[in-house]
């Protein structure tokens, strides 16, 4: 079953002789509940095109169907519901906020939306995450993988229906890095939950069932590697 589908995607910033062409017609389609890695170097536009799919920037050019529903013809108001509900983006920096502790980070998307936090879902968040304890140290009084793993949680609480990782593992050293990575498997195979990881780490890139390169704003190879 397609879950997400991007259509002829372009994105330039800029004017004139300082335009750069982010994205150069990208198109593919992504099932429900696959696992994709986004390689590429440095500048090709994967950083971009997350965001496009995350409902965070707008495209120039191009459509991002989401779940049957064009997300750019939303209003404002629907794209920060659809922000806060049918995806989760995990930073490579966590982006947490720093006077919040670890609950209001993970419970704000929830709050924000003006609904009640489910107490079961974020007790079995916070036992999978492995943050029992640490409930109300604010950010800076946690290690990076604890951080990422606050983010992944902020990700995860609404349940969405896709996970969208730019780069989650950058800032942390191997061991931390493949947990990070074992827990936004057990999420992608416990719910059927689509995984988008852009990553420069070959070792993450073979443990997805699919691979995109990006070069210059374009897709140079897309091919499934696994189940
Ligand atoms: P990647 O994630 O692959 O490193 P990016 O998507 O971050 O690539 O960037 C693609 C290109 O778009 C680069 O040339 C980058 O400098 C440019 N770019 C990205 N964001 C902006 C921005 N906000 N303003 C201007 N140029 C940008
Ligand atoms: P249950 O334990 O019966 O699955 P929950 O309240 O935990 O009930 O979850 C309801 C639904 O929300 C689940 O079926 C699942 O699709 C989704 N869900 C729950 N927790 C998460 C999570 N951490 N990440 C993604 N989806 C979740």
């Amino acid at each position: 079953m397609e879950l997400l589908r991007v259509e002829n995607l372009t994105k330039t910033y800029g004017k004139g002789e300082n335009e750069v062409r982010a994205l150069d017609g990208v198109t593919f389609s992504v099932k429900k509940g696959e696992f994709i890695a986004i390689i590429g170097p440095s500048g090709s536009g994967k950083s971009t095109l997350l965001h496009i799919l995350g409902g965070v920037d707008k495209p120039t050019s191009g459509k991002v169907y989401v779940d049957g529903q064009d997300v750019y013809a939303k209003n404002d108001e629907q794209l920060a519901v659809f922000r806060r509900r049918q995806v989760g983006l995990i930073y490579q920096f966590y982006n947490l906020i720093p006077v919040l502790n670890v609950i209001e980070n993970i419970t704000l998307p929830v709050l924000m939306d003006g609904r009640k936090v489910n107490n079961e879902r974020l007790e079995e968040l916070l036992e999978t995450l492995n943050l029992k304890g640490r409930e109300n140290h604010l950010p800076n009084q946690l290690s990076g993988g604890q951080q990422q793993r606050v983010s992944i949680g902020r990700a995860l609480i609404n349940a969405p229906a896709v996970v969208l990782a730019d780069e989650p593992t950058g800032n942390l050293d191997s061991k931390n890095s493949q947990e990070i990575i074992e827990l936004l498997k057990l999420s992608n195979k416990k719910y059927n939950q689509t995984l988008i990881i852009v990553t420069h780490d070959e070792n993450i890139a073979l443990q997805a069932q699919r691979i995109i390169a990006i070069e210059d704003g374009k897709i140079t190879r897309d091919e499934v590697i696994g189940r």
